[in-house]
C-alpha cells in the first residue's frame, strides 16, 4: 500500500488539469483533483466557449444586413441581452456538467474546494490533509488590472458574461486579443465602443499588417480605437462612469471593461514556502517537461505562462500525465502553435510574423492579397480580408501565415498543418485551388509584394 493517499493530486480542474487527471488515471493512477469555483475552468466558464457564442450573436447583426441585396425582407431585428445570457449559461452549464462526468466516469475524486500546498506532498483542502506523491498545479490565470483611482467601477471579461443589461455605450480598455474581441461582440450587438490602448497599435505581437489591417476593418464597422491612450482615474456619477485620460480629455460611458492581461492564479497556494520557484509576474517556472524547481511538483497551464490558449493547457496535462504516469514520455513543442482572434472580422495565424522572421536574420519573400470576399460584391458591405504569407527566399519555406477576414480561424486551423510539416512555397502551390473561396489565395498568390 502507498504511504500516501493519492498517486496524483490535481490543484484546479480547468483545460490542462482535466486533462491531466483523467489520461493519469487511464494508466492507472489514483488521482484527485481540487477546484475552487466551476470544473471546466476560464477557457468553458468564461473563456473561449461563452466568448465565441456571445461572438456569434454579434454577427447576426451584419448577417440580416448582408441579406438584404441578396432579395430577403427581414423584419425588424430586436436584440435581447437576457436572452442571450441565459441560454450562454445554459450552455455553460451543460458543459460543466459534462467535465464533471468524465472526471467521474474516469475514477477521479473531485473536491469542489481552493487547495494549497503545505509541504511538496500535502494539500490542504476543504479542511483536511490530502497527500500525494505527485503533485500537478493547473491554477490557470485570472484578469489583472492597474490600481488607478476609480478601477472598482471597472468590469473585467468574468463580469462582462453576465451583465444585467447590455451597456449603450462601453469602453474597452486593452490592446490584446480579449479586448479586440469584446469590442468586436459589445459593438456588433449595438453599443458604442470605444477601444483605448495605450500602445501604438492593437494586438502587439501578431504580425503588423495583421494588426493595421484589423484596426481599419474595425474602424469601418464603428469600434473608436484610441491608441497611446490611458485612463488615470475613473468616476461614477449615478449610473454613468467618466474616464480621465492621459491626454487631459475625458470620456463618459455606462461600462469599461478592463482587458489588460492576466496574472498566474499562483499567489497564496504555498508556491513559495515550500521552494517552488515562481517569477515576479506570478509564471510557475518549469522545465520542458513542466516540472518546477520541487521535483514532484508540476506545473501546466496558463499558471506557467508559456503560450496561453488552451489547446496548449490540455496537450502540457496529457504530455504530463503520459511521461509520469503512463511510461510514454513525451515533450510538447510550443513552437509554431496556430491562434485565432474572434474580432469582427476574425483572424487567424500561424507561425512567424514578417518582422519576428525578419528579427530571425531571414531573407524574405513575402506575399499579400488584399481582396474584397465575393460574398460582399452584392451585399454592398465595405469589408476586405487580408492573406499573408512569410516565406524564406532560399528555402522558400513558409514561416508564417496570417489572414484577417471572414472565416480566418477555419481556414488557418488546416494551413497550420502545411506550416507545422515544414511546406514550401511551391509546395503550397501545389495544392489545386478550391473555387471559390477565400481561402484558395492561400495557394494562388504568385508574386511576391
Ligand atoms: P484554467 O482553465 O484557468 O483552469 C484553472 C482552474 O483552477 C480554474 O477553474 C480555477 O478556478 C482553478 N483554481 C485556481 N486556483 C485554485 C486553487 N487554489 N484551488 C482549487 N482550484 C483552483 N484560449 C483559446 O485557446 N482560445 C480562445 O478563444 C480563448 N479565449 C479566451 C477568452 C477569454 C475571455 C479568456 C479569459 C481566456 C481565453 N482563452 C482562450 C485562454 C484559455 O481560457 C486558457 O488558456 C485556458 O483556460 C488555460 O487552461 P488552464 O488549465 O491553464 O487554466
Amino acid at each position: 500500500m502507498s504511504q500516501f493517499d493519492y498517486d496524483l493530486f490535481v490543484i484546479g480542474a480547468g483545460s490542462g488539469g482535466v486533462r491531466a487527471a483523467r489520461v493519469a488515471a487511464g494508466h492507472g493512477a489514483r488521482v484527485a483533483i481540487a477546484e475552487e469555483s466551476r470544473v471546466g475552468g476560464t477557457c468553458v466558464i468564461r473563456g473561449c466557449v461563452p466568448k465565441k457564442l456571445l461572438s456569434y450573436a454579434a454577427h447576426f447583426h451584419e448577417d440580416f444586413e448582408d441579406s438584404r441585396n441578396y432579395g430577403w425582407t427581414v423584419g425588424e431585428a430586436r436584440f435581447d441581452w437576457s436572452t442571450l445570457i441565459a441560454n450562454k449559461d445554459k450552455e455553460i452549464d451543460r458543459l460543466n456538467s459534462i467535465y464533471k462526468k468524465l472526471l467521474s466516469g474516469s475514477k477521479v475524486d473531485l473536491l469542489e474546494s481552493r487547495a494549497a500546498l503545505t509541504d511538496p506532498h500535502t494539500v490542504e483542502v476543504a479542511g483536511k490533509r490530502v497527500t500525494a506523491k505527485q503533485i500537478l498545479v493547473a491554477v490557470g490565470g485570472w484578469p489583472e488590472q492597474p490600481q488607478i483611482p476609480g478601477i472598482e467601477h471597472a468590469i473585467t471579461s468574468n463580469e462582462a458574461f453576465h451583465l444585467p443589461a447590455l451597456p449603450k455605450e462601453v469602453a474597452i480598455v486593452g490592446g490584446g486579443y480579449i479586448a479586440v474581441e469584446f469590442a468586436g461582440i459589445f459593438n456588433g450587438l449595438g453599443a458604442k465602443v470605444t477601444q483605448l490602448y495605450r500602445g501604438e497599435q492593437i494586438l502587439r505581437g501578431f504580425d503588423d499588417d495583421v494588426r493595421n489591417f484589423l484596426a481599419v476593418e474595425m474602424g469601418k464597422k464603428g469600434i473608436a480605437i484610441r491608441t497611446k491612450t490611458e485612463v488615470a482615474r475613473i468616476e461614477k456619477s449615478g449610473a454613468r462612469l467618466t474616464l480621465h485620460l492621459n491626454d487631459g480629455s475625458r470620456m463618459t460611458c455606462d461600462a469599461v471593461m478592463y482587458a489588460t492581461g492576466r496574472r498566474p492564479k499562483s499567489d497564496g497556494i504555498g508556491l513559495a514556502e515550500i521552494g517552488v520557484a515562481v517569477k515576479p509576474d506570478g509564471a510557475i517556472i518549469v522545465d520542458a517537461g513542466s516540472r518546477t524547481s520541487v521535483p514532484n511538483i508540476h506545473a501546466i497551464g496558463d499558471c506557467t505562462n508559456r503560450v496561453n490558449l488552451t489547446p496548449v493547457a490540455i496537450r502540457e496535462g496529457h504530455a504530463y500525465a503520459d511521461t509520469v504516469f503512463g511510461n510514454k514520455p513525451w515533450q510538447v513543442d510550443h513552437r509554431t502553435i496556430a491562434s485565432a482572434v474572434f474580432s469582427h472580422p476574425p483572424a487567424g495565424v500561424v507561425g512567424l510574423s514578417e518582422a519576428e522572421a525578419r528579427k530571425d536574420g531571414h531573407e524574405l519573400d513575402i506575399y499579400k492579397a488584399d481582396f474584397k470576399p465575393l460574398k460582399h460584391t452584392i451585399s454592398g458591405r465595405d469589408e476586405r480580408t487580408l492573406m499573408k504569407l512569410v516565406v524564406e527566399r532560399t528555402s522558400q519555406l513558409v514561416l508564417g501565415a496570417h489572414m484577417v477576414g471572414m472565416d480566418a480561424p477555419e481556414i488557418i486551423q488546416a494551413i497550420a498543418i502545411a506550416v507545422k510539416m515544414g511546406a514550401t512555397k511551391a509546395q503550397f502551390d501545389a495544392a489545386v485551388a478550391v473555387h471559390p473561396t477565400a481561402a484558395e489565395e492561400f495557394v494562388t498568390m504568385r508574386t511576391p509584394a
